[in-house]
């Protein structure tokens, strides 16, 4: 019998319990590549999962942990072989399939990406979920015909991992970025990153009217809420919003004001099953147009056993930028 070193998520009578525990490689799940993580990261789904605030999990024991960067052990895939290189994010790893909080993960091949050109297996993980997600709202707002020259962009929950890389992305791909955070102290990490403004948050969070004054061509939000409802009412006239997140709340409570009167378009950001063309793009434009000292800069790392002592501080908005997770 084979064992190895992984964070479960069990459920009982008392509800759900988290252990760092041996877990035995023949109750791994159904997949044809068989994957030895090096590392994964945290995520605010991931804090989700490990405190039980929301259902992420809906199977149990699972180990938490929705992505992984790491090397195949053994493959019945024809893409893949032991030795290659590889990276998972989303596809419900962590949530309905055990995930990358382990020494050994076993996945479909089909929901792999070979680790891309130009990073290494830690830096892919430090842009991990969030900074991919990132990505997928940029080239969603590319896609709608969004440019620098109409005007600023916005990012909400910029302090935060999908903030933060967006941030990066904006300021690189020539916006004017206006960082929304709840953090005064975090100002001079915002404008390292490439942050030409910073905002209040307050000044997004109070109730928001049909229509306010228009301050921005684009937006990145990762929080939701009343804040997603003051940046669409604040938007320019054709402007477009991505939206991924939902650190302030799931409710929207919004009119259709701004996509009647001021043909503002909202973009719904889905990472967890992005075709692999999309995908495979999306981390291409990554290796190519992220500043990897900006990266650095936003980035710690733990080790595996302490991940779990941060699962409440992401979900409370203590955590800055991207949490790498070695494992191996
Ligand atoms: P983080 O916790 O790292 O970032 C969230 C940020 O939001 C915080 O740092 C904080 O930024 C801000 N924030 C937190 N609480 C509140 C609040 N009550 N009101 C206003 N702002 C708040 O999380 P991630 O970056 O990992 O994820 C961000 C969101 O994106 C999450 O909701 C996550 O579930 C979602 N997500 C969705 C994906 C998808 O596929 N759609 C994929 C990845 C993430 P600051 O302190 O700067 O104000």
């Amino acid at each position: 019998m084979s064992t190895f070193k992984a964070w479960v998520v069990d459920k009982g009578e008392g509800g759900q319990s988290l252990s760092f525990r041996d877990f035995d490689e023949a109750d791994l799940m159904d997949g044809d590549v068989t994957v030895r993580v090096t590392h994964s990261t945290l995520n605010y789904k991931d804090g989700l999962a490990m405190t039980g605030k929301s259902p992420v999990v809906r199977r149990f024991p699972m180990i938490p942990g929705i992505d992984f960067a790491g090397v195949v052990e053994s493959s019945g895939h024809p893409e893949y072989e032991p030795g290659d290189a590889v990276v998972l994010t989303g596809w419900g790893v962590g949530e309905t399939h055990l995930g990358a909080y382990a020494e050994r993960a076993r996945v479909k091949g089909d929901w792999l990406v070979p680790l891309p050109g130009g990073l290494s297996p830690a830096q892919a993980m430090a842009i991990g979920t969030a900074g991919y997600t990132a990505m997928l709202c940029l080239m969603a707002l590319d896609h709608h015909g969004a440019r620098p020259d109409q005007g600023p962009a916005i990012v909400t929950g910029a302090s935060g991992g999908v903030g933060s890389v967006a941030v990066a992305l904006l300021a690189r791909a020539g916006w004017h970025v206006i960082a929304s955070t709840g953090r005064d102290g975090e100002a001079d990490y915002l404008r390292g990153l490439g942050a030409a403004e910073i905002l209040d948050r307050a000044e997004l969070s109070g109730p928001p009217k049909p229509l306010a004054k228009e301050r921005w061509a684009a937006g990145i939000d990762a929080v939701g809420s009343t804040t997603l409802a003051n940046v669409l009412a604040m938007t320019r006239a054709d402007g477009a919003v991505a939206a991924c997140g939902l650190a302030q709340g799931m409710d929207l409570p919004t009119s259709v004001a701004p996509f009647i009167l001021r043909g503002v378009s909202l973009l719904g950001i889905n990472s967890v099953t992005t075709p692999q063309p999309k995908r495979r793009e999306a981390w291409a434009r990554l290796a190519r147009e992220l500043d990897l000292g900006k990266l650095a800069a936003m980035t710690t790392t733990v080790r595996l056993p302490d991940v779990a002592g941060l699962a409440e501080e992401i979900l409370a908005g203590r955590t800055r930028g991207r949490t790498v997770v070695e494992v191996g």
